[in-house]
């Protein structure tokens, strides 16, 4: 019985991602007058993945990176190393707009716009979408169908939490959604019930929040059931010499909290875990991948 428990733990793969954008570009620091001045402020955003791309190797680690558009056409560099060093590339959209903030319209330029500079740009398919922020909820039903008919294979964007629904089921899964333009996967962002509430820890502002012995019990809780994890950062977390920027106290808290601590804590999750690209980890979706890979071919395109 223990050894079936333990070769169920060391069978689990979780999902690692990173969504790759600048420091002065997240959502809970936006304004107006600061996105005038992008291309004026101090860019760190290569330094900083190049960095994690470094920790992935040494540990003998691929991930998926959800790179910005925006920030693919001005490190075009970037995006081919980590290609070319085996991680999926993926689109965390162009402009780093919250879904919920766009029309139709923009969002589907979006999606499309970034998706079309990192296929070029690496030669390969985008399969994978994440949305700035987790901002696809309730309040945006259409836009699932629209990552569907741009050919996204899945999404990443959804977070129980923010579902004022009952999708808080999809908290620890990779679902298939049948839309009104076809089925789409949603790899959901985990998450752990952490004193009645559900938290997606380890990850992004939670992960450097609390200590690296709740991260590895949470991971361990996860395998015990044969369950992946969806874990997230972002290439800022593991810069404490930032600049610092003027906001809101609350964001300035959340957004600067153990920067310095960060990187450790991920030498430790990668110590003693084993994490994938959802392309090579979830399953169905790496069938699918799979198969339209070879649909890139002129018979399958002929034949629909
Ligand atoms: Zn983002």
């Amino acid at each position: 019985m223990a050894s079936n428990q333990q070769s169920q733990e060391a069978s689990v793969r979780h999902v690692l991602s990173f969504d790759v954008e600048e420091h002065f570009q997240v959502s809970a620091f936006w304004s107006a007058a600061r996105r005038q001045q992008w291309d004026r402020l101090e860019s760190r955003v290569e330094q900083n993945t190049l960095r994690l791309a470094e920790l992935l190797a040494h540990f003998e680690t691929k991930a998926t990176f959800f790179i910005l558009g925006w920030v693919a056409e001005r490190h075009p560099g970037l995006v081919k190393a980590l290609a070319e060093q085996g991680h999926e590339i993926a689109s965390h959209g162009y402009v780093h707009e919250l879904v919920s903030r766009q029309t139709e319209n923009e969002f589907r330029d979006d999606v499309r716009r970034s998706k079309r500079i990192l296929e070029e740009l690496t030669g390969a398919m985008v399969f994978g979408y994440r949305a700035p922020s987790f901002s696809i909820t309730d309040r945006t039903p259409w836009a699932l169908p629209i990552l569907v008919e741009e050919g996204y294979l899945y999404d990443s964007s959804i977070y129980a939490r923010f579902q004022p629904s009952e999708k808080v089921v999809m908290q620890r899964c990779v679902q298939k959604i049948v839309t009104t333009a076809g089925p789409i996967f949603e790899v959901a962002l985990s998450t752990a019930n952490l004193c009645g509430i559900q938290l997606p820890t380890p990850g992004g502002g939670y992960f450097r929040l609390l200590p690296y012995s709740v991260s590895r019990i949470v991971l361990r809780q996860f395998e015990r059931t044969g369950t992946q994890f969806v874990m997230y950062l972002h290439p800022w977390e593991i810069d404490p010499d930032q600049p610092r920027m003027e906001g809101p106290v609350i964001s300035k808290l959340r957004h600067y909290l153990n920067l310095k601590r960060t990187e450790q804590r991920l030498k430790y999750l990668l110590r003693d875990f084993a994490f994938a690209p959802v392309v090579d980890t979830v399953q169905p979706i790496r069938d699918m991948v799979r198969s339209r890979v070879q649909c890139g071919t002129a018979v399958c395109a002929v034949s629909g």
